[in-house]
């Protein structure tokens, strides 16, 4: 029996990190609802990871390339098949995009981008937050299933030491033609995205002009992180709004939020003030980044970062 289906994401060869929170919560989720924890994927090479983290069976459809239709398609057909008490994908670009969809298949509601989750007197509590991170909502979802997507890094990935999980092939959707995938574009290549990543470096209006978004460019790839961007640069142009942090842009999460001559508009701070850690760096001692900072650093961006990127090339080094 099924009690947690989790759509499993896999990039080079690995599930991505946020499928890998959104099973750790399924895990925690399917021992009070009861069943097992189940995965769903188009890649059968995921089963030791699915596994590890807990999934009893890995249920393969014969899918390629994302598309909304047959996945959406696929993944009803599996819950139709094996009843889960609850679905959960985790908040990523696709899993956003497939998650109303089959909840509007299914007919079920879906509690989107939350960051916690219970299962309590048969019913899905979920706690969203609301009004650009000022608030937050508890809701219930009492449908059957009930869904959810879970915001990234807001649940930790633990692994449960389980054994590889069971694939079992699923048959696939009749053949979609509505949507054809002709082309992927990678848009800067080697790039970490903002909404997964676990250390995001920010480049605001400070950075004076769009070439010196190498410097920010630098220390994200030093240290790990993807590069955000506020919206004041984007709008200049400067860099592409698939990096805006914000209201308009994404929220995020991330372990480390680094944000260089960034004001810390209301706007930008709905987008990243979730974050475990920020430091700020900042000319001017009353911007407003500094009051949701756990670090600031009241100087020029110019000297501060590159100084920065070379520590930490050094520290690596070592
Ligand atoms: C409806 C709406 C939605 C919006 N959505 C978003 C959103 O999603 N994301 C977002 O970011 N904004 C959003 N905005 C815009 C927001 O209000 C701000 O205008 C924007 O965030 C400012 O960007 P900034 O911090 O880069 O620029 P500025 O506010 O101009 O700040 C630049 C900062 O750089 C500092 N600085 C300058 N030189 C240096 C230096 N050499 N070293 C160090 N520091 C330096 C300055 O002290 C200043 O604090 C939205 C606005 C509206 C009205």
């Amino acid at each position: 029996m099924a009690g947690v289906v989790v759509f499993a994401e896999v990039k080079d060869g690995r599930l991505k990190k946020a499928s890998r929170e959104a099973l750790s919560i399924g895990r925690k989720l399917a021992q009070t609802a009861g069943g097992d924890l189940v995965a769903f994927g188009v890649d059968r090479a995921a089963a030791e990871e699915a596994g590890r983290y807990g999934a009893k069976r890995l249920y393969v459809a014969p899918l390629t390339a994302y598309t909304t239709g047959p996945f959406t398609t696929a993944l009803k057909q599996l819950v139709d098949q094996v009843k889960p008490s609850i679905v959960l994908l985790a908040g990523t670009s696709n899993g956003r995009d497939l998650a109303p969809r089959l909840a509007a298949r299914l007919n079920v509601g879906v509690a989107s981008d939350v960051d916690r989750l219970e299962w309590t007197g048969g019913k899905l509590r979920a706690r969203r937050p609301v009004y650009s991170g000022k608030a937050f909502a508890t809701v219930e979802v009492s449908s059957t299933p009930a869904m959810a997507t879970t915001r990234p890094n807001a649940f930790t990935a633990e692994e449960a030491g389980g054994e590889t999980a069971e694939v079992v092939q699923i048959a696939g959707p009749a053949s979609d033609d509505k949507v054809k995938l002709i082309e992927t574009k990678t848009a800067e290549a080697e790039e970490l995205t903002i909404a997964e990543a676990d250390i995001i470096v920010s480049g605001g209006r400070g950075l004076k002009e769009a070439t010196n978004f190498s410097l920010i460019r630098d220390l994200a790839h030093a240290i790990g992180g993807a590069v955000g961007a506020s919206r004041a640069t984007v709008d200049a142009g400067w860099i592409d709004h698939q990096h805006q942090v914000g209201q308009t842009g994404r929220v995020v999460s991330p372990n480390l939020y680094i944000a260089a001559g960034v004001s810390g508009a209301i706007q930008h701070l709905a987008g990243m003030s979730s974050s475990k850690h920020i430091v700020a760096i900042n000319k001017d001692p009353e911007a407003p980044i500094f009051r949701v900072a756990d670090l600031g650093v009241v100087g020029d961006l110019f000297q501060i970062i590159p100084a920065l990127t070379e520590a930490v090339k050094k520290a690596k080094a070592h």
